[in-house]
């Protein structure tokens, strides 16, 4: 079963233990095929065919090793267009030579499974060379909205995400697309590359998907030892309690820094605790003035955790 909004700062989907939430977002009366295309070409032909038919059609762009994080996209996707196309790449181009990139769940088997029923249309399924051809030189960069928070630990990350979600909304060239709050800073960059572009798409933001113990899902859960995954829900706690104290007044760098102190207690390596404008991401200093977002990424072994929640400003 699903709750929605387990914390009194956010718009956020918990499962209940035990329950990858797999089933609960396919919808058992669409049980329409989904076909699997490679070339943008194929897409192309495919996307026409329904715009032809009058349809709006979405995008909902992942890496595989697909989750009920992921599959709530398709639904908030399905809110919006008649038609859904998820795509499955693993971007070479946004993984640093020390990441994860040879080690990154695939198996797309497994994810056309988790696809049935849930109302997608077509999976594209594009290999690199088919993204990257021979000779490929462009990058796309935001530096403004990058340099920090996750784009400080991972040199070149944001410069692959945005390329390669510049051509997939290039290929697709889809109504609306859909991206989950659970990578905020990606989900800011993309917002604002769509309108620095002026690509005709909607960008839709779809709320964080968590276990029953408050843990974001991600693909890379899966890499935390036993021991680990017991400590994992302290971060998204943490962050909780860093928002409560800016509710009450506290400072932004002050909050901050006891929930960083908190984590590396609890045997985090913190990489960020930050407290930042909504919109811009800016940094913000002493008592609240308005909304603000709490983000943090802190590892646990080899695994680099993120979350986030926001903070609504009510004056006192
Ligand atoms: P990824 O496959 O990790 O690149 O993620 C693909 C999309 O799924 C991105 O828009 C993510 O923000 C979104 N996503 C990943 N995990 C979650 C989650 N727990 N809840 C909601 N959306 C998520």
């Amino acid at each position: 079963m699903i709750r929605k909004s387990g914390n009194r700062f956010s718009e956020e989907i918990m499962l209940k233990e035990n329950d990858s939430g797999l089933s609960r977002f396919a919808e058992p009366e669409l049980t329409r095929p989904i076909t699997t295309v490679r070339t943008v070409r194929d897409l192309r032909a495919r996307v026409a065919q329904w715009r032809g038919a009058g349809e709006r059609v979405a995008l909902v762009p992942t890496m595989g090793a697909l989750h009920a994080g992921h599959l709530s996209l398709i639904g908030v996707a399905k809110a919006h267009t008649s038609r859904v196309v998820v795509s499955i790449f693993v971007n070479p181009m946004q993984f640093g030579p020390h990441e994860d990139l040879a080690h990154y769940p695939r198996d797309e088997a497994a994810d056309m499974q988790a696809l049935a029923g849930t109302g997608a249309d077509l999976l594209y399924a594009p290999g690199a060379d088919e993204m990257y051809p021979q000779g490929f030189a462009t990058q796309v960069s935001l530096p403004s909205l990058t340099e920090d928070l996750c784009g400080a630990a991972r040199p070149n990350h944001f410069e692959g995400v945005a390329t390669v979600v510049t051509k997939l909304l290039m290929q697709c060239a889809p109504d609306a697309a859909v991206f989950g709050e659970k990578d905020y800073q990606q989900l800011l960059m993309i917002k604002r590359l769509v309108r620095d572009l002026d690509l005709e798409v909607e960008i839709v933001a779809a709320p964080i998907v968590r276990e029953a113990d408050g843990l974001a899902l991600s693909s890379r859960n899966g890499y935390l030892s036993h021991a680990e995954r017991k400590i994992a829900p302290i971060l998204i706690q943490t962050i909780g309690h860093v928002a409560s104290d800016l509710a009450q007044g506290r400072g932004c760098d002050d909050a901050a820094e006891a929930g960083r102190f908190k984590l590396e207690a609890e045997g985090f390596r913190v990489d960020y605790v930050a407290v930042r404008d909504p919109d811009t991401l800016a940094p913000l200093s002493g008592p609240l003035k308005g909304p603000a977002r709490v983000l943090a990424a802190a590892y646990l072994g080899k695994t680099r955790l993120i979350d986030n929640v926001p903070v609504p400003f009510s004056r006192r």
